[in-house]
């Protein structure tokens, strides 16, 4: 088909119960929301003329489609062989757990593969825009970046992928992982990471001066994965906060777990919020098992954007995890205690606007002139779908239905 003929094509899709509660027909024209009306009302002057595709979604829930916020493409063993989680000998140990997991790398089947099995499984499930952390360091170089750069090429038309570099053996302690993480951006990751400034390089300042001079000279993003907690981590927190505002990156930083943020008095917790809120920096969770994390509720009172991802799925950090935001949402209010309405459509904007903001996407959503991205849910309403999860939704893309209760329907990738 020309890409005039994409252009121009055009899908009613009738009935689609809105997050509002009102039913809807949805006019898509060359891919985006063309107009939005009040169900069985005429369509657009020139739309019937074009005898457009027709499609009753009998008052199914039209969502956005949902944001994976941070997943890692390259480490996951979705669909290869199952690998027995290794315990850390003597507690929790960044350092224990990344040589597991070169171990259980150097014995899997190819990343590219591997890393389509985990796309495939995420958009199933309705998430259309990602955020990967990709691993650099001194031993990988630049092949994992490298390998899902071409994926994330292969996928394009299906998912849209931001790629972060990610320092996944700390910086100043893997010499030479400064100059990687400059040629992973010059490649074309979007966003500069970083790991544990304090426990893991034992320099704050060190750390994130690599960081954000990379940031600064690529004009990249920022997401740091910062595990530590209680005051260290609160510490690092607002040394983050600190140079975003300096720098004039609201909007542009993200701390990924700052599980310190969950282990500190609310009076902490409080200035905490109003700091990350007044820089633009935001959190993301993935509300992780038997663990402190950020307190939902709280960040998002005092302004701050928190945001969701599936981290690690079937990797050497733990075999959980299943690509499906809405199963995260119901995680994140299940663990939040989040019972009422108001507070389970908090757990469900985490993984699809607040998600979208802190992405920085534009376009998002069911409105006129987004990008047609959306899931049909059979649930009345959004506290529904995120305390049944039902599987049976549709995925679609610029408008076509791109998945069906989990599997691609047999849409073909770029090459
Ligand atoms: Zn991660």
């Amino acid at each position: 088909m020309s890409e005039q003929a994409i252009l121009s094509e055009q899908t009613i899709f009738r009935n689609a119960k809105l997050a509002d509660g009102s039913l809807a027909d949805l006019f898509v024209t060359g891919g985006r929301f063309r107009a939005i009306a009040p169900a069985g009302k005429a369509p657009p002057a020139d739309f019937a003329a074009i005898d457009p595709a027709d499609i009753d979604l009998s008052g199914q829930l039209v969502v956005p489609a949902f944001v994976e916020g941070h997943i890692h493409l390259d480490t996951s063993f979705y669909g290869d062989a199952w690998r027995p989680h290794i315990p850390c000998t003597n507690g929790f140990d960044v350092r224990e757990r990344v040589a597991f997991q070169a171990r259980n790398l150097a014995a899997a089947a190819p990343m590219a593969e591997r890393a389509e099995n985990q796309l495939e499984l995420c958009i199933g499930n309705g998430s259309l825009a990602m955020r990967s952390h990709v691993m650099v360091d001194a031993s990988v170089g630049l092949s994992h970046v490298e390998t899902i750069l071409a994926v994330r090429e292969k996928y394009r038309d299906l998912i849209d992928i931001q790629l972060v570099a990610f320092p996944k053996s700390g910086i100043l302690s893997s010499p030479g992982t400064a100059e990687l993480l400059d040629e992973a951006l010059k490649l074309g990751c979007d966003l500069i990471g970083g790991l544990d400034p304090a426990s893991f390089d034992r320099d704050v300042n060190g750390h994130l001066d690599v960081v954000f001079a990379l940031a600064q000279k690529h004009g990249a993003g920022v997401d740091i994965h910062l595990h530590d907690g209680g005051a260290l981590g609160l510490f690092q927190v607002e040394e983050i906060a600190a140079r975003t505002k300096a720098l004039g990156m609201a909007g542009h930083v993200a701390v990924s777990h700052a599980y310190g943020l969950g282990d500190i008095p609310a009076d902490a917790l409080a200035k905490a919020g109003a700091t990350l809120a007044a820089a633009g920096v935001a959190i993301m969770t993935n509300a992780p098992g038997n663990h402190a994390f950020p307190p939902v509720a709280a960040l998002r009172q005092a302004g701050v954007t928190v945001f969701s991802g599936s981290d690690n799925i079937r990797d050497s950090w733990w075999p959980y995890g299943d690509g499906d935001m809405l199963n995260r949402a119901n995680m994140i209010g299940y663990r939040s205690g989040f019972y009422e309405d108001r507070e389970l459509e908090a757990a469900f904007d985490v993984v699809t606007h607040a998600g979208a903001r802190a992405l920085g996407l534009a376009d998002y959503g069911i409105a006129v002139g987004a990008s047609a991205d959306f899931v049909a849910i059979p649930a009345q309403h959004v506290p529904e779908a995120v305390v049944a999860v039902p599987k049976d939704r549709t995925v679609y893309r610029r408008g076509k239905a791109m998945a069906r209760v989990g599997k691609m329907l047999g849409v073909s990738t770029s090459h």
